[in-house]
Formats: structure tokens, C-alpha cells, sequence
């Protein structure tokens, strides 16, 4: 089969190196627009769960990833002057250029074809079997045909901009400082040993109020410095790679699709949705969004059957997870619901800003039903562990007292 990926980001890379691991006489060949080792972004977040999966699809990239990753398993808010920090699942965070650069090394070791500087134009697609696009948000791919796809794009209210800094934290860290225009908050996590990600984010007045969103680039992040320099320890922010100077606050968009195919134009990653930063997870999706899609044309060498395949799978994994995205972005919208409650309670509402319910309660009775049901969770594995001992000695004291 010739599969032409146009994109060559996690998505796109990942596919190509699973369609060629499962049939070396694919014709694989990636087209991406910009130069070999210049991408957007900073570092990514991911957990364990990814990497099994990884390492049971190609276990020499997985390797690569992991070895390449930081870890952390502590989570610190900073809310004004006080701090709490709390033990957390285990993250793992790596750099989009590093990754990037161990994908495309192991495509090219399978005999993928990678075609940098290539930017493929709606109109004039390859010449393939099957053309992917991974071309991202702003799939020019998608946008040709998007009424049959039905993509719908809605925008956040609040506004971010992705930095990255030389301080290297040593957990996942919030920040949350207050103004006189309004809050302004940043998350913060290692991605190498020598570099952090920040993503910082306040409400479209609290920008204004700020002047931010007349600064330039430069000015923008010397006033971000000031403002997180207790966080930061007088190390630098570090804005875009290709910046034009101009603003770098953005909107962040929620993207669906009606539909993920059409003919032979299949959509993969950020092209076919998009789930908010504060979950952490588009990366993640958009390998998974690969390997479902590399095992559905594995099943059936019908081309619609396998893409219906493909979307109907990815469709229903990704439901909680939109939802899930959702209700985060949501939590920072409405952040002065939950920013004055005592630094434990505002800690723990930050952890289950995912939370359906979350918004419709009360947060302190929230927090106080939230800690009761942990309670009773408590009570009642004890109770599941309890049982069995208790019906093992019951049994023996029967025996002993029948000899
Ligand atoms: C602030 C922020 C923080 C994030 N943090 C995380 C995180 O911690 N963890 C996580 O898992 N995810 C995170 N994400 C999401 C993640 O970056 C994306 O979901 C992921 O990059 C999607 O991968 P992709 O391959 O689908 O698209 P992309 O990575 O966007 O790649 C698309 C590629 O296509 C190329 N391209 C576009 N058009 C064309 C064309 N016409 N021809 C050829 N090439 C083209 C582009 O140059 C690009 O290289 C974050 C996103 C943001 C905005």
C-alpha cells in the first residue's frame, strides 16, 4: 500500500513507523513543511499508561522515548506566598523536539520516506492509497472539505501563551498570582535535565489590564518574569524559536469532526480534535489515534471498512477524555470560584477540576463529600481486605473445633 502522511508530527511519524514495523513493502513517505529539527512548543507531558502501550507496538521507540523522558511524582501549587505540595501519580514529560527527533530517526531506520520542507497543498494531494492528515489544528487538509467533515472549532475564553524556561522543576508546579488586574497562573514541568515548560494563562481582561496583549514578545515575557520570579529563581522564560516579535497570546481552540474520513483522506491527531493543554494529553491521543489506525488496516485490507474502523474506535475512547478537557478548561474560566479556599481544599479542587459535578456544588461541600466518600473508599477496602482473613478464620476455628 502507499500511504502519503502529510504532517510530520507525533501523529504522523508514529503511523508511518507502524505501517512500515507491519509490512516492510508499504510505501510510506511523511511530507512535512517545515525543516528537519525546527517544530513548535516546548515539552510534553505523558504517563505510564502511554508507554506500555508504546513498548508493546515498537519497543525500540519506546525505549528511545523513555530514556530521553523526565520523571516527576510530586505536584506543588503556589497560590499568592503559601505552597502546598502532594505526592501525585507518576508524570513523565519530554521535549516535542526531542521526540520528534527519535521518531523520525526510527522511521527513517525502517525504510520510511521523510520529505522535509514539503508542505502539501489541499489541492494537490500525493499521489497514494491512503493520504493522512497529521497536519495538525489548522489542517489545511480538513479545512478544504470541512463541512463534510463537519469540523467545528470552539474557542476558550481565557488566553496562554507556551514558554519554555532554563529553572528545571523538580515536580509538576502551579502558580496562581494575583493582580490588580486579576489572576494569572502558570504550570510549570521538566522536560530534560536542563529545561522546563511553562504554560501561563489568565482571563482576556486580566491580559489587557496588563498591557500584555499590546506587548511585544519580548516585553511580554520580561513582565512574566517579574511576576513568577518566585517560582522562576531569577531563571529565564523563553518565548518562540520563529517569533515575528509580535504578541504570542493565543486562544485555545476545542476542535470536533462529524466525520474523520473521506475517500481516501484520513484524519489523525490534532487534525481530527483537540483536547485543552490543561489535560495533558494531545500527544498522547494523537499516538494512540496511530496505533488504532496502523491495526485497523492491519484487520482489513478494505480501505472504507478499516477507516470506519478507526473512527468509530477513537470516537468512543476519546468521549471522557473531551469531557474531561472540558470541565478543566472550565475550572480555570471560573477560577475565583475556587482561588480563595484554604490552600488544601483549593489543592484538591485543582485535582478534580475534571469533575462533571465540580461545577454544580458548592466547592467547600464538594471538597467535605469528596473527602467523605474517600473515607468510606478507605473503609471499604479495608472491609474488602478484612473479609476474607475473617472468613479464613472463622473456617479454621471450625475445623479446630470439629477434631
Ligand atoms: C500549550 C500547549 C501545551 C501542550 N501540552 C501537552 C502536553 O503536556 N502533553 C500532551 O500530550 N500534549 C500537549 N499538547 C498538545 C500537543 O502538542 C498536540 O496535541 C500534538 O502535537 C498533536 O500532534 P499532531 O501530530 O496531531 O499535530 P502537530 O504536532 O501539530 O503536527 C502537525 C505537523 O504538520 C505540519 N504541517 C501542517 N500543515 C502541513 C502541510 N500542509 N504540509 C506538510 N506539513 C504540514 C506541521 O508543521 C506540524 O509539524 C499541548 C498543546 C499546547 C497548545
Amino acid at each position: 500500500m502507499k500511504v502519503a502522511c502529510v504532517g510530520g508530527g507525533p501523529a504522523g511519524l508514529y503511523l508511518s513507523i507502524l505501517l512500515k514495523r507491519q509490512d516492510p513493502s508499504h510505501d510510506v513517505t511523511v511530507h512535512e513543511r517545515n525543516p528537519e529539527g525546527s517544530t513548535y512548543g516546548w515539552g510534553v507531558t505523558y504517563w505510564q499508561g502511554l508507554l506500555d502501550k508504546l513498548r508493546a507496538c515498537d519497543p525500540e521507540s519506546a525505549e528511545a522515548i523513555e530514556e530521553h523522558s523526565v520523571r516527576w511524582n510530586e505536584g506543588v501549587a503556589h497560590v499568592g506566598d503559601l505552597a502546598t505540595r502532594q505526592p501525585g501519580d507518576e508524570g513523565h514529560g519530554i521535549g516535542r523536539h526531542k521526540l520528534l527527533e527519535l521518531l523520525a530517526a526510527r522511521a527513517r531506520a525502517l525504510g520510511v520516506r521523510l520529505e522535509f520542507e514539503s508542505e502539501v497543498s489541499a489541492d494537490d494531494l500525493p499521489d497514494a492509497d491512503l493520504v493522512v492528515a497529521g497536519d495538525g489544528v489548522h489542517s489545511a487538509l480538513r479545512s478544504r472539505h470541512a463541512e463534510e467533515f463537519g469540523a467545528a472549532l470552539t474557542p476558550g475564553r481565557n488566553r496562554y501563551v507556551w514558554l519554555g524556561t532554563t529553572k528545571v522543576f523538580d515536580s509538576f508546579t502551579f502558580a496562581f498570582v494575583e493582580t490588580e488586574h486579576g489572576w494569572i497562573w502558570c504550570y510549570g514541568y521538566p522536560f530534560s535535565s536542563e529545561q522546563s515548560t511553562c504554560v501561563i494563562e489568565c482571563a482576556p481582561e486580566t491580559l489587557a489590564g496588563l498591557g500584555l496583549d499590546r506587548a511585544s514578545e519580548a516585553d511580554s515575557l520580561a513582565a512574566l518574569e517579574k511576576l513568577f520570579a518566585h517560582i522562576l529563581d531569577g531563571r529565564p522564560l523563553i518565548g518562540r524559536a520563529a517569533s515575528d516579535g509580535g504578541s504570542p497570546w493565543l486562544t485555545f481552540r476545542t476542535l470536533t469532526n462529524r466525520t474523520w474520513h473521506r475517500d481516501r483522506l484520513v484524519l489523525l491527531g490534532d487534525a481530527a480534535h483537540t483536547t485543552h493543554y490543561s489535560i495533558g494529553a494531545g500527544t498522547t491521543l494523537a499516538l494512540e489515534d496511530a496505533i488504532a489506525l496502523a491495526e485497523a488496516l492491519r484487520e482489513s485490507t478494505d480501505l472504507p471498512q478499516a477507516l470506519a474502523r478507526y473512527e468509530r474506535e477513537r470516537r468512543s475512547a476519546l468521549l471522557s477524555l473531551q469531557s474531561a478537557a472540558r470541565y478543566s478548561a472550565q475550572w480555570y474560566e471560573n477560577l475565583t470560584r475556587y482561588i480563595h479556599l484554604p490552600p488544601e481544599q483549593m489543592f484538591a479542587l485543582l485535582g478534580q477540576r475534571h469533575s462533571p459535578l465540580l461545577p454544580y456544588v458548592p466547592p467547600q461541600l464538594y471538597y467535605r463529600l469528596d473527602r467523605a466518600a474517600g473515607r468510606l473508599e478507605v473503609l471499604r477496602r479495608f472491609k474488602r481486605w478484612l473479609g476474607p482473613k475473617l472468613a479464613r478464620g472463622a473456617h479454621a476455628r471450625a475445623l479446630s473445633a470439629r477434631e
